[in-house]
């Protein structure tokens, strides 16, 4: 099956009971037995409910990967991989990583004596130089977040391998429609289901998906311990949005294209971070693994004035100045102060989170309406 067609059936049956044609919200926190251990499958909620079963399995199949496992958040998700290791065990990550990302792996798991390494993974052979008889999990992100660089996804699964690790790809930015990690060599494959597989900025949820059984049952495991599941209303709020993920994507790539060629040329403008230009560093890479470039752009300044960036945002008006990405709303997000601060100045400048890089979420109001929003706001600089 095709994915547009997975999209809207994969997972999803009819309601035997009553012939309702979407999945009902099972608000319900357990199931009677009609004798001990003589259920329908469902005993309690944490461990599953039809709802999300439903969903995990939408997810499972437009990441063409055989398990799905939803939770309360995409770092929820994230905990989940992290809790499979060990103390003393090696994680080898990006350094511009999701800013939470770097959070739960330096302020949480760090002291439990999970050592986490952070390199610029667009040279595949800094990774190789870490990687010793430690290293258990290579973690990936790509498109980066903010400054949109690329990974080589197939490069870091021939890394993983040879050292006898598991490889994971935070696939948020991409979605399933443009990059599917599991086929190009990744163990799992993780999303903040909160932007776009949600779509629409209601709901707070993550996801993992990998086609090992082994790791499928250890996932569940820890799913089931752990419990931070997701819930019944947000299942099915998912499940609707991800009717459309394919639709969406294509006009977020879309109007991405227009509002990045515009600001290319712009006299204000100093770089424009966007993987679809030719010019993009890694844009061979992201042609090979990628369907499409996304809706997600990142630019500074001219003068790098942090004044001048906290002045633009506000000045925006389509553009809703707000954490998250990925809604059918057109986001702006100032990354130094918002999504990055967590992070210390110096790491994130070495990266390129400078005082003036502003990051856009563009959605998918009409593109025209977008651009003269952006030309107001420069304008008034
Ligand atoms: C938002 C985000 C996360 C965290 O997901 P939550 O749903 O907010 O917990 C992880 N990775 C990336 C790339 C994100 O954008």
């Amino acid at each position: 099956m095709k994915f547009a067609t997975k999209a809207i059936h994969a997972g999803v049956h009819p309601d035997p009971a009553t012939g309702a044609i979407m999945t009902p919200i099972y608000q319900t926190s357990t199931y009677v037995q009609e004798g001990v251990g003589n259920h329908k499958g469902y005993e309690y909620s944490r461990t599953l409910n039809p709802t999300r079963h439903a969903l995990e399995k939408n997810i499972a199949a437009i990441e063409n990967g055989k398990h799905g496992a939803c939770f309360g958040s995409g770092l929820a998700a994230i905990d989940c991989v992290i809790k499979m290791l060990n103390p003393g065990d090696e994680v080898i990550s990006t350094n511009d990583l999701y800013g939470g990302s770097y959070r739960i792996f330096n302020t949480i798991f760090a002291k439990y004596g999970i050592v986490f390494h952070f390199v610029d993974m667009q040279d595949p052979a800094n990774v190789q130089a870490l990687v010793n008889d430690n290293t258990k999990l290579i973690w990936v992100e790509t498109p980066t977040n903010p400054m949109m660089n690329i990974i080589d996804i197939e490069a870091m699964a021939q890394i993983a391998k040879k050292a006898n690790a598991l490889l994971c790809v935070d696939n948020t930015f991409a979605t399933p429609y443009l990059q599917n990690p599991l086929d190009l060599g990744a163990d799992f494959v993780m999303h903040s289901v909160t932007k776009y597989l949600g779509g629409h900025s209601d709901v707070v949820m993550g996801a993992l998906v990998c086609n090992d059984d082994e790791l499928a049952t250890e996932m569940y495991r820890i799913q089931n311990s752990s419990g931070a599941v997701t819930a019944p209303m947000d299942s099915f709020l998912v499940l609707r949005g991800i009717k459309t993920l394919h639709l969406r994507v294509q006009r977020h790539c879309e109007n991405g294209a227009q509002i990045a060629n515009y600001l290319q040329q712009h006299p204000k403008v100093a770089k424009v971070y966007w993987p679809g230009f030719e010019s993009h560093p890694n844009h061979e890479v992201a042609k090979k693994q990628m369907r499409g470039f996304g809706g997600m752009i990142s630019f500074t300044l001219k003068g790098d004035r942090l004044e001048d960036a906290l002045s633009f945002v506000q000045n925006v008006e389509i553009f809703a100045l707000a954490e998250s990405l990925g809604g059918v709303e057109s986001l702006i997000g100032h990354p130094a102060t918002m999504t990055h601060a967590s992070i210390p100045k110096e790491v994130r400048e070495q990266s390129g989170v400078v005082d003036s890089l502003i990051r856009l979420s563009v959605g998918i109001e009409d593109a025209q309406d977008l651009i003269e929003d952006l030309e107001k706001a420069l304008a008034a600089l």
